[in-house]
C-alpha cells in the first residue's frame, strides 16, 4: 500500500499530517526536504479560514519548515480567489473573523451589514456570533430574498489537541439554515471540488499526478479522490486504519501510511 514511484505534486494537509497541533510529526521534515530536493510542487491546505496564509507560513518556519506564501491555500484563498472570479461584483456580508475580512477587502470584494443591498451571506468559523448577524442574515435571504448563502469551510468542530475543540462553521450555517429556510450553496473547504480545482489550477500537473495526503478520510481522501488525484491516508491525527472499510469503495485512499516517510520512494 505505499507508493513505489514519485509524484508530480505532493498536496498535504497540515493539522494531523505534516503537525499536530505545536509539535512536528515524526518524519515531517525529512519527507518534504527529499520532496523539495527533486524541485517537485508541493501545496499545504488547511480548511481554517481563522487565520492569513502568512500564520501558517511562519508556523511551519517555526517548525523548521521553509516554505512559500505560494504554497499555503486555506480557505481565505480558495473563497476570495472563487468570489474574484465569479462573482467580482457581489455585496458579502462575511459572517467571520478579521483574517477573513482583510483578505476579502484585498480582494476588493465590496462588503456591507446592509441586508437590502447584500448578495452573498459568507458564513464562516466565527468567534464573534451573536444574533444581530444572525439577523442581517436572516433579512438578506429570507426578507430581502435577494441574497445567497455560501460558507468558507463544512466543518463541524474544530478539533484540538487533548480532545476538546470549538463549533465551526457548519453550525453557524445550520443556525442560518434553521430559520431562512435557505440552503448553504457552495462551500469553498475540503472535501469541496472547489478547493481542488484552485489548487489544481496553481499547479502544471495533471491530477492523476498528483497526490493528497492526509489524516482524515472524509475530507482530505474524499476530496483528492473525487478529483481523479491519488490519495495517501497518514495514520499520525484523525483517521485509523480499520475506518477505511466503512467508506465507499471509490473514496478509499490508494495508500495507508504509518508514517509521512513511508510516502517517497525508497531512495
Ligand atoms: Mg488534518
Amino acid at each position: 500500500m505505499e507508493p513505489t514511484r514519485w509524484y508530480g505534486a505532493y498536496v498535504f494537509d497540515m493539522d494531523g499530517t505534516i503537525y499536530l497541533g505545536d509539535e512536528l510529526l515524526p518524519t515531517a521534515a525529512q519527507t518534504l526536504a527529499r520532496i523539495r530536493e527533486r524541485g517537485i510542487p508541493v501545496r499545504f491546505l488547511s480548511n481554517n479560514p481563522t487565520k492569513a496564509p502568512g500564520q501558517y507560513l511562519e508556523k511551519l518556519a517555526n517548525l523548521g519548515l521553509p516554505a512559500e506564501l505560494s504554497e499555503i491555500v486555506n480557505t481565505l484563498v480558495t473563497t476570495t480567489g472563487w468570489l474574484k472570479r465569479h462573482r467580482g461584483d457581489a455585496v458579502v456580508f462575511p459572517i467571520g473573523e478579521p483574517p477573513l475580512k482583510r483578505a476579502l477587502a484585498e480582494a476588493g470584494i465590496a462588503m456591507s451589514e446592509d441586508p437590502a443591498k447584500i448578495d452573498i451571506v459568507l458564513a464562516s468559523y466565527d468567534r464573534s456570533f451573536e444574533y444581530r448577524k444572525l439577523q442581517i442574515a436572516f433579512d438578506a435571504l429570507w426578507f430581502h430574498k435577494r441574497a445567497v448563502l455560501m460558507s468558507t469551510n463544512p466543518d463541524k468542530f474544530c478539533p484540538f489537541p487533548g480532545g476538546r475543540g470549538e463549533p465551526d462553521c457548519a453550525s453557524i450555517v445550520a443556525a442560518i439554515e434553521a430559520c431562512t429556510g435557505v440552503k448553504c450553496e457552495r462551500t469553498f473547504g475540503k472535501p469541496s471540488a472547489l478547493m481542488v480545482q484552485v489548487i489544481m489550477d496553481s499547479l502544471d500537473v495533471a491530477a492523476a499526478d498528483a497526490v493528497m495526503v492526509g489524516d482524515r478520510l472524509m475530507t482530505d481522501i474524499a476530496m483528492g479522490r473525487l478529483a481523479g488525484m491519488d490519495a495517501a491516508l497518514v495514520l499520525t491525527g484523525d483517521s485509523r486504519a480499520e475506518d477505511v472499510a466503512d467508506v465507499a469503495a471509490e473514496l478509499r485512499p490508494t495508500h495507508i501510511l504509518e508514517r509521512l516517510s513511508d510516502l517517497l520512494p525508497e531512495a
